[in-house]
């Protein structure tokens, strides 16, 4: 629940008062193993969709308002408030066949871009290859892997090589291999194309392009869901401090884990005002590359250092099956990997401002 303190605790940009009692609704929306069933149950409680236009269903809340409620839905919140759909309409052209589907959450998509044997910071490396059949059909070969949600997906978003550089392509024939562990947790897949019969999106030779909307915009939807996961952490770090007995008093007590509530504060703090700018700017259509860049490795590093600091002043049951904060630290550490890695951000807005 987001109350008023809890609020005054994360600074401004604060949310507005029209949306205060969704975002309490979404953020207080019960956790259950079972996606499949909290998504049908965000339906029911008519929370499902609500960043998406009316026509699908949806609210059609802005990305600026969205913003509010994006940072709680929490880690599985973009499948099961369905807002995951959004990244499928920056790609799917208004006449596509299946943008319906995908966008009423009953057909579920994946993004197939990253190879076992190229490296994923550098999509020029792509081995996947596609080509026009004699029947017209596009036919792609390849594999893929770290495909989060494959196993539950309907169609793949796969991006290959074509006569005319890298094309985006769209399949459902493709083969789930095997789950990759990220750190024990499940969800990540290796998948394989075997002249697999897909439909190309847009022109060949356009991929990075097209991916590039659905990229972007998934990293600052990214970096709002971090941000919830952060204040996550933070509110159960400070609980354990002030309940938990020690020489001192409480944990609270000692100025060591003082300093590490403070810190945590000023990373979530600092970071919040980044990654609103950066959805700002892509809402207003504007170049958001920097701010996304900036955006990206401050949300990794704060949820990092933040899920960190909240681990400790649990001690065991920090790494222990009662709270969240494995999976928190967990997405902290993958956070600098995924979406591009840290110092692939850092290079490229360095160098745009330094051009
Ligand atoms: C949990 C998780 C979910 C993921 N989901 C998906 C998904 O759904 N779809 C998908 O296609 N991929 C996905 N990925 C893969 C992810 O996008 C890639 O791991 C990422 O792009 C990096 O590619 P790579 O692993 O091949 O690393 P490489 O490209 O091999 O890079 C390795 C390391 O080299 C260094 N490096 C790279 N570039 C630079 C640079 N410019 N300057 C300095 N150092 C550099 C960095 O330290 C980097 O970590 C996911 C990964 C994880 C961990």
């Amino acid at each position: 629940m987001m109350s008023a303190q809890v609020e005054w605790l994360w600074g401004p940009p604060t949310c507005p008062p029209h949306l205060a009692a969704l975002r309490e609704r979404v953020s207080a929306f019960a956790a259950s193993p079972d996606l499949a069933a909290l998504r049908e149950a965000a339906r029911a409680e008519g929370l499902y969709g609500l960043a998406l236009p009316g026509r699908y269903g949806g609210l059609g809340l802005p990305l600026r308002e969205w913003a509010h409620i994006a940072e709680v839905e929490g880690e599985h919140g973009p499948y099961v408030f369905g807002s995951a759909a959004l990244l499928d309409l920056a790609v799917l052209p208004e006449d596509d066949p299946v943008r319906e589907d995908v966008a009423r959450g009953l057909l579920t998509t994946c993004n197939a871009m990253t190879e076992p044997d190229a490296p994923g910071s550098d999509p020029s490396f792509t081995t996947t290859k596609a080509y026009r059949d004699t029947d017209g059909t596009w036919r792609v070969t390849g594999r893929k892997w770290f495909v989060s949600g494959a196993d539950r997906a309907d169609l793949a978003y796969v991006l290959a090589r074509t006569g005319d550089g890298l094309s985006l392509l769209l399949s459902e024939a493709f083969q789930t291999e095997r789950e990759l562990a990220v750190l024990g947790a499940g969800g990540q897949w290796e998948v394989t194309f075997d002249d697999a019969p897909a439909r190309l999106l847009g022109a060949e030779g356009e991929g990075l392009r097209l991916i590039g909307r659905r990229v972007r915009l998934g990293r600052v939807l990214r970096c709002l869901n971090w941000l919830g996961q952060a204040q996550h952490a933070f509110t159960l770090m400070r609980d354990r401090a002030r309940a938990r007995p020690s020489r001192a008093g409480r944990l609270a007590d000692f100025q060591l884990v003082q300093q590490m509530v403070f810190e945590s504060l000023l990373a979530i703090r600092q970071c919040r005002p980044l990654v609103y700018d950066a959805a700002a700017l892509l809402a207003g259509g504007r170049d958001a590359a920097t701010e996304i860049g900036l955006a990206k490795v401050a949300a990794a590093r704060m949820l990092s250092q933040v899920a960190d600091a909240a681990v400790q002043v649990h001690g065991a049951a920090g790494l222990g099956p009662d709270t969240p904060l494995p999976a928190i630290f967990r997405t902290g550490r993958t956070a600098r990997i995924l979406d591009g890695p840290d110092e692939l951000h850092v290079a490229s807005v360095a160098r745009r401002l330094l051009r």
